[in-house]
């Protein structure tokens, strides 16, 4: 069985109590590692080494050496990438398939794309007056804390660290108590990679304990957060009381919108992968379907249809498409759901799961049919297989049903017609649209939610500066003119 322990200053440490929790497989139920449970004392000692990293040069270093400290790193990541995808299967349950396709190698192309941006961060020059000079310098901010969730702990490491570490800040990275493995495995291969001691430090524990230090902090002037909107609101008031400078990427309940126009093929495709990649279990999940009256029944049919293709099975096995729920506790949540839909909504699908998975926290994907919107599985974010599908007449009114959550982090729409895809990405109030396709990324256009779903961006330039902070010089070159009299 794996020991994780703290990685500090360069070096592996258990919790300064020696206290440790057991990590589960999901798809197994068994025990695969043992790992620190960190406390106050853990964090003080990993803020203490990310000050002494920052102020000792990687704070000062010009951008140009941190970009080559970066590409060095990014080349171990992408060596090691078949250890993170097993890895990340491994903890948390992902189809392997996904972990080597997708995870693996957008780590990479994160943490190459932050090296190649980090010296091309300018200042403006404002031009005032004959004897001034007034310009703008982007400037790091010291030590960040990067408090991330379980369902893509390898992807948002990379969202977060490449560019706070390109920034020039030192990071002290938190990931869930569920998926500790693949933040452990950065946090060596950023240390055989000669990332200088304490400018990534890895910290394990449970949030309330581990995370709860690191948010309230006072060394600690950054916080760049992804989890739920609960937990997102209460860091938010941690680290209000010392005005720290918040990131909040939170939680989603989006909407998928299919128009009569739409080539429906596509369409379905598009929706069983928003709907069930990673179990449901990511926050742009498209699980509100809103389809136009006039196609309901064809294009429920043939989701129908695709969604019996499903295989579910061992995450490490390349054939699976469905892996495991991420915990029992959460396994448990989503079956109340469905419970929940099988009482107020009608039950379109229903899978059944293979007979011989009898470990694992699987749930059989499931379709409701929701006229009701006041109903829970309309606004509730599940984080499970599960959609629900609503119909809708005319434009305006799946407009209004899409802005009816007090989320608003993605949509995707389909439709042939022009006009309205352009109408569409105005009128919806999310922060990432997607017409005629779903959850399409580049690390260089920024991301992040309106309303409920977060607070600041995250990726491009936008995202780099996020971890900055701007400083205003004003610089007298003739006659000084302030006199009071
Ligand atoms: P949580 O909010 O439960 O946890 C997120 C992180 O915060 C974990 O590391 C957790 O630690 C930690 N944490 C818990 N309590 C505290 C605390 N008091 N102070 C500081 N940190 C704390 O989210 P989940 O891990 O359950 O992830 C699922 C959620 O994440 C969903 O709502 C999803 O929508 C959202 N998400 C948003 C994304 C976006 O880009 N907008 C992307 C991915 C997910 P621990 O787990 O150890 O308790």
């Amino acid at each position: 069985m794996e020991v994780i322990k703290n990685i500090i200053n360069g070096e592996e440490a258990p919790a300064v109590s020696g206290e440790a929790f057991e990590n589960i497989n999901p798809a197994t139920e068994e025990v695969i590692a043992e790992v620190a449970s960190s406390g106050a004392e853990d964090v003080n000692k990993a803020v203490e080494s990310a000050q002494a990293a920052f102020d000792g040069g990687w704070g000062a270093m010009p951008a140009a050496a941190r970009a080559a400290a970066l590409k060095k790193f990014c080349a171990v990541l992408t060596e090691h990438a078949e250890d993170l995808a097993k890895t990340e299967s491994l903890d948390v349950g992902k189809p392997i398939k996904f972990a080597t396709y997708m995870d693996a190698p957008l780590t990479s192309m994160l943490f190459d794309y932050a090296a190649g941006i980090c010296d091309k961060v300018r200042g403006t020059y404002y031009q005032v007056d004959d004897n001034y000079l007034c310009y703008t310098c982007h400037e790091p901010m010291g030590v960040a804390a990067c408090i991330i969730p379980w369902n893509f702990p390898l992807l948002i490491t990379a969202i977060k660290v490449a560019p706070a570490l390109a920034a020039g800040n030192t990071v002290i990275l938190k990931p869930s108590k569920d998926t500790p493995m693949s933040a452990n495995l950065v946090g060596k291969l950023a240390l055989e990679a000669g990332l200088p001691p304490g400018v990534l430090n890895v910290v394990q524990g449970p949030g309330r304990v581990t995370g709860q230090a690191l948010a309230e902090h006072p060394d600690v002037p950054k916080i760049s957060f992804t989890g739920s909107t609960q937990v997102g609101i209460q860091v938010m008031k941690t680290g209000a009381e010392q005005v720290k400078s918040m990131t909040m990427e939170l939680g989603g309940k989006n909407p998928n919108i299919i128009f009569d126009d739409a080539d429906l093929e596509a369409a379905v495709s598009g929706s069983l992968f928003t709907g069930f990649i990673n179990s449901g279990q990511i926050c742009t999940s498209g699980s509100r379907i809103l389809v136009q009256e006039s196609i309901a029944k064809e294009f429920t049919d043939a989701l129908v249809a695709k969604a019996a293709e499903l295989v579910v099975g061992p995450p490490s096995e390349m054939t699976t498409d469905q892996g495991p729920i991420i915990t029992e506790e959460h396994y448990k949540e989503v079956l109340d759901f469905i419970a929940l839909g099988e009482k107020e909504c009608e039950t379109i699908y229903k899978a059944s799961l293979p007979e011989d998975l009898d470990k694992g926290f699987f749930v059989p994907v499931h379709i409701f049919g929701l006229q009701d919107t006041s109903c829970a599985l309309f606004r509730r974010e599940v984080f499970g297989p599960i959609l629900t599908i609503t119909t809708f007449k005319d434009e305006d009114e799946a407009v209004a049903l899409a802005n009816d959550s007090m989320y608003g982090l993605s949509a995707s729409f389909w439709t042939k017609d022009f006009g309205r895809v352009n109408r569409m990405a105005r009128a919806i109030k999310s922060g990432i649209i997607w017409g005629n396709t779903c959850h399409y990324v580049t690390p260089d256009a920024p991301y992040g939610g309106y309303k409920h779903s977060g607070v600041g961006v995250e990726l491009g330039v936008e995202g780099l500066k996020d971890f900055m902070k701007t400083k205003t010089v004003y610089l007298n070159a003739g006659p000084d003119k302030m006199a009071l009299k």
